[in-house]
């Protein structure tokens, strides 16, 4: 292979130069973490997606901050969070976040517009927001400042925080996007 060190910084399931929280595998091939986390629900799961060497389901599912080559920071103006099945809050990763962001702009300005002060009730037939993290696709409720995981239709809390407020923030904040910040 040529230029072998730039051809392993980019991340070959979303084609990115700059993987989002890029993770190593045993194999030394090196993906997003959520892009890798999207693929281990293929098929073709269990074998990396470059030379196709056996992937144990344990190594994605252990990883942690620590185990991320380069942790991606948002610059963000706000950070998005969902609640974990255990409690405590998890920040989106630094793409999704930016998206969720885009989208609930959109949505804020939507609900002015279709506002209708005979029913006092706001338009429903705009789409339903939609984010895609790794394969799954969620839809965003800002209603009840909800994602729901499009299939299984499980519904977790989100939060929107402003980013330079978040010391103040009560809950437990455990990593990013299923990376926990603890070893
Ligand atoms: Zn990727
Ligand atoms: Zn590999």
């Amino acid at each position: 292979m040529v230029d072998s060190d730039h051809s392993n910084m980019q991340c070959s399931i979303c084609l990115s130069d700059q993987p989002i929280n890029s993770v190593k595998l045993p194999c030394n091939h090196i993906f997003c973490f959520l892009c890798i986390k999207g693929h281990q629900q293929s098929d073709y799961g269990d074998s990396c997606p470059m030379c196709r060497a056996f992937i144990s389901a344990d190594v994605i599912n252990n990883m942690k901050l620590s185990d991320v080559i380069d942790v991606t920071e948002s610059d963000c103006e706000y950070q998005w969070m969902y609640r974990g099945v255990r409690g405590g809050w998890w920040k989106y990763d630094t793409s999704s976040n930016s998206e969720l962001e885009d989208l609930y702009n959109e949505w804020m300005i939507s609900q002015h517009s279709d506002y209708d002060s005979d029913l006092d009730s706001y338009a429903s037939d705009d789409p339903v927001p939609e984010i895609l993290i790794g394969a799954t696709h969620f839809e965003i409720d800002f209603n009840r400042m909800r994602q729901i995981n499009r299939d299984t239709k499980y519904a977790r809390p989100i939060k929107r925080i402003k980013s330079d407020k978040l010391d103040e923030f009560g809950g437990i904040i455990k990593g990013i996007s299923g990376l926990s910040a603890r070893n």
